[in-house]
């Protein structure tokens, strides 16, 4: 009896650890947005639930956290089924490596996906997005770094594959995500993360519908709400407990 009283309150302590988490985010997004004359409002919050819970997520919703990034397709689908028995006004966001074999599962049960870096990937995602629904909001993602392994189109090849992306009709494209390598050197950083903010400021000025600069995790959403992020995307400060 004493001990199962023990794990309810530890499990209670977490969940409203998480809600601390949230409010500390949300000042963090302020003052950063404010240092450098920008409106926080701009900024959205994607909260970064893989490898966390149904109950982790939940306290978050019970926050008022609405939007939700997911890497893995299996483990997510599983959450939003289960989630949306109760509660219709969650947004999912796809943020992982996508095979092009999974590519319907991710078409018909999220609203973004950050990750397009082919057309290949893209044509699936449209074809699969079934009918009926809105368009799925698309971001190409960036290799920034211009690391070998990862994920991610280089700068020269963004206009092409831009072109060939609006033209999908079951899609809308929204902008750019980039996962930029830490810098050791401060201004190195900076100057990367400038160079992201171009490519999206010459998309907007091209192209319709360009809102979304994706790019800032817990480490390193300072540096990013400067440089014009509008959306960053939040795992372990928001979860970690
Ligand atoms: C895991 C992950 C995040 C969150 O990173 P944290 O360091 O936990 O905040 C953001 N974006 C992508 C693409 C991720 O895979």
């Amino acid at each position: 009896m004493f001990f199962n009283m023990y794990i309810k309150r530890d499990v209670s302590y977490k969940m409203n650890k998480i809600q601390n988490n949230l409010t500390k985010i949300f000042h963090r997004i302020h003052t950063s947005a404010i240092k450098c004359n920008r409106n926080p409002n701009e900024i959205k919050l994607i909260a970064v639930s893989k490898n966390r819970s149904i109950m982790q997520i939940i306290s978050a919703i019970d926050a008022g956290q609405t939007s939700f990034g997911e890497n893995y397709v299996q483990e997510s689908i599983d959450k939003i089924h289960n989630l949306s028995k109760s509660y219709d006004n969650l947004e999912w966001h796809f943020i992982g490596h996508l095979q092009s074999n999974k590519s319907k599962l991710v078409s018909e049960n999220f609203s973004w996906c950050h990750t397009v870096d082919r057309l290949k990937i893209a044509q699936k995602l449209n074809d699969h997005r079934p009918i009926g629904y809105k368009p799925l909001n698309i971001l190409i993602q960036i290799n920034i770094s211009l690391e070998p392994k990862k994920s991610g189109i280089l700068i020269n090849d963004v206009t092409s594959l831009t072109e060939k992306i609006i033209n999908l009709p079951k899609l809308k494209l929204r902008g750019i995500m980039a996962i930029p390598k830490l810098e050791k050197i401060f201004a190195n950083q900076l100057l990367i993360y400038n160079k992201i903010a171009n490519i999206f400021y010459m998309l907007q000025q091209k192209y319709n519908n360009i809102d979304t600069l994706s790019l800032g995790m817990s480490n390193d959403m300072e540096s990013a709400i400067i440089a014009g992020s509008t959306m960053i995307r939040i795992g372990k400060d928001i979860f970690d407990t």
